[in-house]
């Protein structure tokens, strides 16, 4: 068997353009992978087409031997733009692999762990979470910034976050969970009051707590007298990316992409890196299907799974799928297809083809401080 053609598609999903990958074969089948990196899905486009050249007319199923070439052989490694493509890749080989021997991806991993894959989901207000709750959610998150305030002097943030979690507490009482997402918004002295605010109000991790790109004040962090457990990497790449925040144990819970850290070969690494430090892994996946549907088929392999990010009012998200994923009470249910359980609509593709607007300013608006200043999306 060989890989005869790779194909990229750009779709506007609503809050993501999403990045789809196709391999074809000259045996007629094909695999999905998804590169979205939302605002930057052109770069990752490129990207795909560039690392492609090392694989295009290799058996695809070789699918460690075609990882190593795409990581290797491009001297340049690391970052999200070629995180992405090799990621995109590195899931149509497996849904590829998948099919060839009639299975699904988790049976070729090792087989499945769990039955089910839980979910959790997002909710920004009182209502929200009601809703999702009422919908058979046991697990959402919200933000550490209370909408609206980035505008507010930092030291009014605590006070404003315990309200906003104190209130959802109160509404969806004590069984379920709540996370906090800070998108790595504030600088460690901010980020260690927002925790003090609700650290008894039993939320399972706050994420992001500061920016990603300095473990040190991750550190600062980790050494307040806060009990609350902490979460990152979803902006790391690859599994050097999270060697040393591992090492250090910075984090309770680790939040590697498959559309960015390097597929689901790589996540695979990632996750048993994260089980020898007794971390557990809570896959970041607020993306499109394919990303989805890797993501599903590597929580369920992998032992040291705590809980899978799942995004919801995206209409186009099912119906881009011949037949979508199911959630049932909270769960993803295990698909039993071969490969990655999932295949795309083209047609439904092409009708919603990429938007500049979008791409500008659909799912991030930019913010910035009440003095005009830039600050972190
Ligand atoms: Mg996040």
């Amino acid at each position: 068997m060989k890989i005869t053609d790779v194909k990229t598609f750009l779709m506007e999903g609503g809050r993501r353009q999403w990045l789809f990958v196709k391999i074809e074969t000259d045996e007629g089948i094909h695999g999905w992978g998804e590169g979205t990196l939302e605002r930057h899905e052109k770069a990752v486009e490129a990207a795909v087409h560039a690392v492609a050249i090392r694989i295009e007319g290799r058996d695809p199923t070789q699918v460690e031997r075609l990882w190593q070439s795409m990581y290797r052989h491009g001297f340049w490694k690391g970052g999200p733009v070629i995180g992405s493509a090799i990621s995109a890749l590195d899931q149509a080989l497996w849904d590829i692999t998948g099919k060839v021997y009639n299975q699904p991806v988790y049976k070729l991993l090792g087989g499945q762990v769990r039955d089910r894959v839980r979910a959790y989901t997002h909710a920004q207000d009182l209502t929200g979470a009601r809703e999702l709750v009422d919908e058979g959610f046991s697990a959402f998150k919200t933000g550490g910034w209370v909408v609206g305030t980035n505008e507010v002097n930092e030291k009014e943030i605590p006070a404003a976050l315990r309200e906003k979690i104190k209130a959802m507490r109160d509404e969806v009482g004590p069984d379920v969970e709540i996370m906090i997402d800070n998108h790595g918004r504030s600088r460690p002295y901010v980020a260690i009051r927002q925790i003090e605010a609700i650290d008894d109000l039993g939320v399972s991790f706050f994420e992001e707590p500061v920016p990603p790109e300095n473990l040190d004040s991750l550190q600062l962090v980790r050494n307040a007298n806060i009990k609350t457990e902490l979460a990152t990497g979803e902006r790391l790449y690859f599994r050097w990316g999270y060697k040393e925040l591992l090492e250090r144990r910075l984090v309770d819970v680790i939040q590697p992409d498959v559309c960015h850290a390097g597929g689901i070969s790589e996540l695979r690494r990632i996750a048993s890196a994260a089980e020898t430090e007794h971390i557990l892994v809570a896959p970041h996946n607020p993306n499109g299907p394919v990303a989805c549907a890797a993501s599903v088929q590597l929580c369920a392999a992998i032992p040291n799974f705590k809980i899978l990010e799942t995004a919801r009012d995206m209409p186009w998200h099912d119906t881009v799928q011949k037949n979508p994923l199911k959630i049932i009470d909270g769960f993803y249910e295990l698909p039993t297809e071969p490969g990655l359980g999932i295949d795309l609509d083209e047609d439904v593709i092409a009708q919603r083809p990429y938007s500049e607007e979008g791409a500008h300013s659909s799912y991030v608006p930019s913010v910035n401080a009440f003095d005009g200043a830039p600050e972190d999306v």
